[in-house]
């Protein structure tokens, strides 16, 4: 059988298998349980949060001859004609690909006859920011005076470029990205599913990088799989995205704690010498703060399941809150910076140099009964 990929063969078909978005599944399932079906609904956000996943499923339970508590039954003709792409009532139109109003006139046209075998005819119209002006209008025509048995869903990653007009008829929900927990949990859970054995640490990168995207992390997963022969080791994915390992930055922030400028150097150096991308490493020098912030404010929240937690915990109790926030601040500016510098290598160290340089423990080690260099007053006799 041909390799279908993750995101495909993993498309939630039910409500129930969704992962987050939970303010608008509830509030949709209400509305068909209770039969307050508004004709148009916009659903808004960014690449891979489930828009067209949810829009399916709606379809689904629109037509569907057995649903339960909103939820599609999977296995009416209706439902199993929608899953394969062939029901009839159910028009998918990709606005980023048919911009001309041809495509939308004439979809608009067949909406006033009654559906041919489902209870409505369902119009899923992605990227509907795309559409022409004129076929705006086309679409607001309909809109206006619905027909009965006419229901939109509308997608888009821009609502701001949707007309007004075609806003204030639909219902809109703004779905939210995804946390990088819940993906970690979902591609468990695929991978659980597909017996493919991994590591949770290549998870935890794939689950950041994917940065709130459901499909591009099952995108990236697919990639992990295929380059290290049917496993998704910690190895691999760094590779795959360039990606430091962690043991680096621990080292560097001993070495920053410690004051320890030659190791903090070398630490640099070999650093480079991988080759790694160090914008990625500061977005990981970043991320590992942040847990370190976390754990060391509810010491509680430590995940066992992370393969290098007694690392974090080590680290988390040998800096101060303080030293956190700021190396923290110093990272984040340094991202900012880092396209300014002569190159990245550059930029990196010296974000590094002044995590070094404003350490409170710099600021720590000088007694307050100690002469600072250089300004010993002259003998008052
Ligand atoms: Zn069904």
């Amino acid at each position: 059988m041909a390799y279908q990929v993750l995101a495909r063969k993993w498309r939630p078909r039910r409500f129930a298998d969704l992962v987050g978005q939970e303010h608008v599944v509830g509030a949709l399932k209400n509305a068909l349980q209770q039969g307050r079906l508004h004709h148009a609904w916009l659903l808004t956000g960014t690449r891979g949060v489930g828009k067209t996943t949810i829009a399916r499923i709606l379809a689904k339970s629109l037509n569907c001859e057995n649903a339960e508590n909103g939820e599609p039954c999977g296995v009416c003709s209706s439902c199993t004609q929608i899953d394969a792409g062939r029901f009839v009532d159910l028009l998918e139109i990709d606005a980023a690909s048919n911009t001309g109003i041809d495509n939308i006139r004439e979809v608009l046209e067949n909406a006033q006859y009654a559906p041919t075998v489902g209870k409505y005819k369902v119009y899923i119209i992605d990227e509907v920011h795309m559409l022409s002006k004129s076929a705006f209008n086309a679409m607001l025509k309909t809109l206006e005076e619905p027909p009965e048995h006419v229901k939109f869903i509308l997608a888009t990653t821009d609502p701001q470029k949707v007309p007004i007009t075609v806003l204030s008829r639909c219902l809109q929900f703004v779905l939210r990205n995804l946390t990088a927990e819940q993906v970690f949990g979902r591609l468990q859970f695929v991978l659980d599913e597909e017996k493919i054995p991994y590591d949770n640490n290549a998870l935890q990168l794939i689950g950041r990088a994917a940065a709130g995207s459901m499909r591009d992390a099952l995108s990236l997963l697919d990639q992990s799989i295929a380059l290290s022969s049917g496993e998704v080791s910690e190895n691999s994915v760094r590779q795959m995205l360039g990606v430091v390992d962690r043991r680096y930055l621990f080292d560097l922030l001993t070495a920053i704690a410690g004051q320890d400028n030659a190791e903090v150097l070398d630490c640099v150096q070999e650093m480079s010498a991988h080759s790694v991308g160090f914008a990625t490493v500061l977005d990981e020098l970043a991320a590992l703060l942040l847990e370190l912030a976390v754990v060391q404010a509810v010491p509680t929240s430590a995940d066992p399941s992370v393969g290098d937690i007694a690392e974090v915990q080590k680290l988390a109790q040998q800096l101060s809150a303080e030293e956190i926030q700021l190396y923290y601040q110093c990272v984040i500016n340094g991202k900012k910076d880092l396209p300014l510098a002569p190159d990245e290598y550059s930029g990196f160290l010296m974000t590094v140099l002044r995590m070094l340089s404003f350490s409170p423990l710099a600021a720590r080690e000088v007694k307050i009964d100690q002469q600072i260099d250089g300004t010993e007053l002259s003998d008052p006799k």
